[in-house]
């Protein structure tokens, strides 16, 4: 069955004003599995200006209204989960059990931001300069903001943002992204279901280059929330203007292993970080940095695990991973295996497509040794299944390697030393650093964005609020109030 899908302004499923649509392939078989509307710039007026016409009535929604409304959502994501997880699989291509822990991943996602709205506290201070002021600093939501997701993550990044940005009291226009917009279609219903007022939350779908640029640039826009490729999100900030940005952009997290470290260990967060969701994430170990003296065994432990895995159908139980979501993707493992081979690596396990399978996007998870600093594997995300091994001598060695591309989400060490590991945490430039763990690691609770090229703003937990919305002073003469 080939979905037949719309986008949802004003609290309605409609189609393009163009009447144009697109299609979705899906990467594991490569059968067509929806239609979609393929929405232009008056589709991303006509929505804005819902957004911004119902924006006051969102404000003034009492926040108990909202919290309800959002654990409604919650509810109702939980009554389908199964199919959803097996959607998402087949326009994304990770393994099922994978897209299961998404899926589930919504709601506690959203729960945890609804009590965390509930306890949102701002300060009051005495005057400083003059007697007999009070100054009441207060939360005020941005306005309409724009939220625009990626496709690596399809339901639980629109599940970070799209319900947050409405708790905190704004409306949105969402546009998800253009590989998987069956999870972000599903998601709507489920907003749509549980009745939210038509215009609060509305998604626009269509090319990125269009719809998002359109969002961006539209002036009652308030404010944005993108994930996405840094590229994407530099050209973002030259288009948008003074608005209030909040960019997570794309990384090259490493994960250090010094000569002290748990061999085990390490191969499992190892494997964990670069081959998890086909290594299709921001926070994945995109480089491997191997301290000299530990390198011959690590390799030794790595390899025959990773020639293990089993690539395949991702739908069956006994798959380790599926295809890789989209044909750029291959096309960049390509381009940084071949890379790293001309500049003397050398490839240990995978390391081209593999053949046989229902299309070409499936690609074997693949370990290359001995790449050189120059290659691009240490200089831009690879974004797919793979390990590529540098070996350093000293820690500082490893700092310089791993800040040196200016890239700062996660960053990860494993040691058994308390020094070693504090010196790691206070010098490498990242928003997280991880020790004895994998760079693949988030939580609910924890400050989410990156330094430098990975942009800028935090999400997750209480950081939504601060993201989405602004303070106000509310400077109180009490000396002359005559109430
Ligand atoms: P893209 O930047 O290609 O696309 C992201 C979204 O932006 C899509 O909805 C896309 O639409 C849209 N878009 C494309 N061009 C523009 C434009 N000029 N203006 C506005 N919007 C636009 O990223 P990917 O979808 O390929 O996602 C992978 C990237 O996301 C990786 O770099 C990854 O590291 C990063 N990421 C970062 C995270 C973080 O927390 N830091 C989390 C998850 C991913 P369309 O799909 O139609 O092209």
């Amino acid at each position: 069955m080939v979905y037949k899908l719309k986008m949802y302004i004003g609290g309605e499923w409609v189609e393009a004003e163009s009447g144009e649509t697109f299609s979705v392939i899906s990467p594991v078989t490569g059968e067509t599995l929806a239609q979609l509307p393929k929405g232009g710039r008056e589709d991303v007026k006509k929505a804005v200006d819902t957004a911004v016409k119902v924006q006051e009535k969102v404000r003034r929604t009492p926040i108990k209204e909202r919290i309800e409304l959002a654990y409604k959502v919650t509810e109702i994501v939980q009554q389908d989960i199964d199919r959803y997880a097996v959607d998402l699989t087949m326009e994304h291509g990770k393994v099922l059990k994978e897209a299961l822990i998404e899926v589930k991943d919504v709601t506690p996602n959203i729960l945890w931001n609804a009590e965390d709205l509930k306890r949102i506290e701002s300060p009051v201070l005495n005057a400083y300069s003059k007697p007999d002021m009070m100054y009441v600093i207060v939360r005020e939501p941005l306005g309409t903001m724009a939220i625009i997701t990626p496709w690596n993550f399809p339901w639980v990044l629109p599940a970070e943002f799209v319900v947050q940005s409405f708790l905190a009291g704004n409306s949105v226009v969402w546009k998800p992204a253009s590989y998987t917009p069956i999870s972000a279609v599903h998601l709507m219903e489920c907003i749509d279901k549980a009745g939210i007022p038509p215009g609060f939350i509305n998604m626009v779908t269509g090319p990125g280059d269009v719809v998002g640029r359109a969002l961006v640039e539209h002036p009652m826009v308030d404010g944005i929330c993108f994930t996405g490729e840094t590229t994407t999100g530099e050209d973002i900030t030259k288009r948008a203007g003074l608005k209030k940005i909040v960019l997570e952009l794309g990384a090259l997290g490493p994960i250090i292993i010094m000569n002290d470290a748990n061999v085990e260990k390490a191969v499992e967060d190892i494997i964990y970080g670069c081959y998890t969701t086909g290594g299709q994430c921001c926070c994945a170990n995109e480089r491997v940095l191997v301290q000299q003296g530990i390198h011959d065994k690590l390799v030794k432990a790595l390899v025959p695990k990773v020639k293990q895995m089993k690539l395949g159908d991702p739908l069956k139980d006994t798959t380790d991973m599926g295809p890789l979501n989209n044909e750029p993707v291959v096309q960049k493992m390509e381009r940084h295996v071949e890379d790293s081979i001309k500049r003397g690596a050398k490839v240990l396990a995978g390391g081209a497509r593999a053949k046989g399978f229902p299309t070409k996007l499936y690609y074997p998870p693949t370990v290359v040794d001995d790449v050189p600093t120059e290659a691009l594997f240490n200089k831009i995300e690879t974004f797919g299944p793979v390990a590529p091994i540098i070996t350093f001598k000293t820690l500082d060695e490893a700092i310089q390697i791993a800040n040196a591309p200016r890239y700062g989400l996660s960053m990860a060490i494993h040691t058994k030393n308390f020094r070693t590991a504090m010196e790691a945490c206070t010098r490498l430039h990242a928003g997280q650093v991880c020790v004895n763990e994998s760079a693949y690691y988030w939580d609910y609770n924890n400050p989410w964005g990156g330094f430098r090229k990975t942009g800028f703003g935090r999400i997750a937990g209480k950081w939504n609020f601060e993201s989405f919305t602004d303070l106000k002073t509310l400077v109180l003469n009490i000396g002359r109030s005559e109430f």
